[in-house]
């Protein structure tokens, strides 16, 4: 499919812009030459412009768009006390002067004060979103029901985002994504041969891998588990995939087949790895850039050592997905 067939398609869903777009597609010159392998590229999603950036932003342009679209004055969500995609969804709520439930789980008995109080809650309380703690024995979907019906028995309209916007409409920001750097490579000249990005919830990765099957690219989208659940992750990524494709007209039985790495999540969700906090210190030092200690640290760490280990070969032209995160330096201060 051409790029023009697919902006048609993804301009009939209905969307609000909430980001600075397209972002930046960098070179990393000092890291490309100390790790001397293959060359290193960063799109720059922590740079979407909306409350300091990341990935949710693209995906909120889209769910919230359906929401808006379907007459709701109330958004609900969750994730976790220092969800990224709860902080993106409250700032996009303030902007756009919807009610912001958040349902977020309890913090980690390894929390920090500054876990439970910086970085990204701070934001959401910044932005006057209302912030529940999720109950122990109840799931977060179950605990968003329950809200939501309340919103609805007292006049109002809830909508509800599930984990991460991550729904087959959410991941259309990132088949949009892909279309972006499409053009950014051609522009540049490059040949990109691959995507590193870190994955949780699954909707930037299926996104991605549509995005580029539709066009039709051998590029590999290597997603790199940041849950400590592997196995989940992929399934998550693949039924995403099942559900974009079809949105973009693209039949479903031709699914490219998911890349997804682990060994890189450490021992849980947000719970930080050496190898994580070694890639943020080099990545600082070489190019002034900021990664987090949940997502992109740990996706750098693959990428390092995956060059280390000779997995990539040197003529390869990987970009790597900066997909935000910048709250969490200070909640891991
Ligand atoms: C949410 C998040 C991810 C994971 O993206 P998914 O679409 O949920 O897989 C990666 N990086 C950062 C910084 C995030 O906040």
């Amino acid at each position: 499919m051409t790029a023009a067939r697919i902006g048609e398609r993804l301009a009939s869903f209905a969307r609000i812009t909430l980001g600075h777009f397209p972002t930046p597609l960098e070179y990393m010159e000092n890291l490309s030459r100390e790790l001397d392998g293959p060359q290193i590229w960063i799109k720059r999603d922590d740079c979407t412009g909306l409350a300091s950036g990341g990935n949710k932003t693209r995906k909120l342009e889209f769910v919230l768009g359906e929401a808006i679209a379907g007459g709701a004055d109330t958004i609900l969500t969750t994730g976790g006390i220092q969800s990224n995609h709860a902080r993106q969804t409250a700032a996009a709520c303030a902007r756009l002067g919807l009610r912001c439930i958040l349902m977020l789980a309890p913090p980690p008995d390894w929390a920090s004060s500054a876990y439970k109080n910086s970085g990204n809650i701070c934001l959401d309380r910044l932005f006057g979103a209302e912030i529940h703690i999720l109950p122990e024995g109840q799931s977060p979907e179950q605990a968003l029901e329950s809200l939501a019906s309340d919103v609805a028995r007292t006049g109002g309209i809830p909508f509800i985002v599930p984990l991460g916007a991550s729904t087959p409409v959410g991941a259309l920001g990132y088949v949009n994504c892909a279309l972006e750097l499409a053009t950014q490579a051609k522009d540049l000249d490059l040949k990109v041969t691959r995507i590193v990005s870190a994955a949780g919830s699954g909707g930037t990765q299926a996104g991605l891998m549509a995005g580029i099957a539709a066009l039709n690219k051998d590029i590999v989208c290597e997603g790199i588990d940041i849950d400590a659940a592997r196995e989940r992750t992929e399934q998550r990524t693949k039924s995403l995939l099942a559900g974009v494709m079809p949105l973009i007209g693209e039949t479903a039985a031709a699914l490219p087949t998911v890349t997804m790495r682990d060994d890189f999540a450490g021992p849980a969700y947000g719970a930080t790895t050496p190898a994580a906090q070694e890639s943020i210190r080099q990545v600082a030092l070489s190019e002034g850039i900021v990664l987090d200690s949940a997502y992109t640290g740990k996706a750098m760490s693959a990428l390092i050592s995956g060059i280390q280990e000779g997995r990539y070969q040197k003529d390869e032209v990987i970009v790597f997905l900066h997909s935000g995160g910048f709250p969490l330096t200070f909640a891991y201060a």
